[in-house]
């Protein structure tokens, strides 16, 4: 029996260590880790410039309180700074609360209360995210959802218009809708939010907790549609696998928060910034968001063919760069389970879709390794959907 709470659906696997973009096992069995602990280790596993980082700071300094200065997170905030539209950042360890701080400025800045967030959407687990992604299955034996928050249907900007009110501070969205299903805002929508919240006078909050940091194929996935927002959370691929979440801001908005108005403990420990800024380095690196969008465009090429060969199992290919999904025809568990059967990890989400999320640094033959488990597991599901029908067939003719 185990002493830990009951709250996830955990499988039996134990991974005793990575490498790039494999999990092993302690009896040596090797996966192909097409999740990435859920969109986080950008750089796979135990990547060595990463491991030289921490353990070099390790050495040195674990923790400092944020009373005083931090230079290895003066340094990521300004290089985080210089590769986007923002000029002032807060560290946390979690996309949670790098979101609940964007919620905090948009209600800092405009003195206005209340946010419009979309159907479907997943900012978090707090109080205050689980009402902005206003989920009934998060929401439900928690009480009442923190109010101020408001859904609409992503994709119907007079459905956001009509939303916006005296009370509205802000509209909060992911440009892609990783835990709702990968399901794609589409870049002319958020074009349309940017002009509606100019001229409403309110803030356009971005959630990048996981399309941020070269997911997509460029650092921020907004880049693809050629707009800035004021405030965004990222976190997940900022660590890539050490715990960091930061808030990014303009001059104007950032400056409506004064010391003692927000606060962590251990947000933008020097541990944290160390891996941050080992991160940077390589994905900042010239040529590393184009290597991550070509594999992207070439997984996407293996699904669409996967998907016509296997049309009885798979849907619809969605997502974009290294942030991709697979719309199921059969219950997406059952995928899940039958890549694992294949040694490839995935990760399920929302509208019955399972998630590819490989490393930034997957090459072709990882992507071409993928495609043949992914093969043979649509191929095993669709035997096994055949016999039932077959089944189901006989069974009627016996009645
Ligand atoms: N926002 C988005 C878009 C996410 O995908 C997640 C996590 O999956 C979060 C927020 C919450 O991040 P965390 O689990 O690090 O608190």
């Amino acid at each position: 029996m185990s002493a830990l709470l009951p709250t996830y659906a955990r499988s039996d696997l134990v991974f005793e260590r990575g490498e790039g973009a494999y999990l092993f096992t302690a009896e040596g069995e090797r996966y192909l880790d097409f999740g990435s602990g859920v969109a986080v280790t950008s750089l796979g596993h135990v990547h060595p410039h990463l491991v030289e980082a921490l353990t070099e700071q390790a050495k040195k300094l674990w923790h400092v309180s944020n009373l005083h200065r931090i230079p290895g997170q003066e340094r990521l905030a300004e290089r985080l700074c210089a590769a986007s539209f923002a000029t002032r950042v807060f560290f946390a360890n979690s996309g949670t609360e790098a979101v609940e701080n964007a919620v905090k400025f948009a209600r800092a800045y405009t003195g206005r209360p209340a946010v419009i967030a979309f159907e479907g959407a997943f900012h978090g687990r707090t109080l205050a995210t689980m009402a902005a992604g206003g989920q009934a299955k998060h929401l439900e034996g928690f009480g009442p959802p923190v109010d101020g928050f408001d859904q609409v249907e992503a994709g119907d900007i007079g459905a956001v218009d009509a939303a916006i009110g005296e009370a509205t501070a802000g509209v909060l969205i992911e440009p892609i809708m990783g835990e709702g299903g990968m399901r794609e805002v589409s870049w002319p929508f958020l074009r349309d939010l940017r002009a509606l919240c100019d001229a409403k006078g309110i803030l356009l909050l971005l959630d990048e907790v996981q399309t941020g940091i070269g997911r997509t194929g460029r650092l921020f996935a907004h880049e693809w549609a050629g707009i800035t927002p004021d405030v965004m959370a990222v976190a997940k691929g900022l660590g890539s696998g050490f715990p960091v979440g930061a808030c990014l801001t303009t001059e104007e908005v950032g400056l409506s928060m004064t010391a003692g108005s927000h606060g962590s403990t251990f947000g933008g420990n020097p541990l944290a910034m160390a891996v941050g800024n080992g991160v940077l380095d390589v994905v900042l690196a010239p040529g590393f968001l184009d290597h991550a969008a070509a594999m992207g465009l070439k997984l996407k090429q293996r699904l669409a063919a996967l998907k016509d060969e296997h049309h009885t199992i798979i849907e619809e290919v969605r997502g974009q760069g290294l942030m991709l999904g697979l719309k199921c025809k059969v219950p997406n568990t059952r995928l899940v389970q039958a890549l694992l059967d294949q040694r490839l990890l995935t990760v399920q989400a929302g509208d019955n879709v399972v998630r590819l999320l490989p490393p930034l640094i997957v090459d072709e033959a990882e992507i071409d390794l993928a495609a043949t488990k992914l093969d043979a597991a649509c191929a095993a599901l669709a035997r096994i959907e055949r016999a039932g029908l077959a089944d189901a067939g006989a069974a009627r003719a016996q009645a």
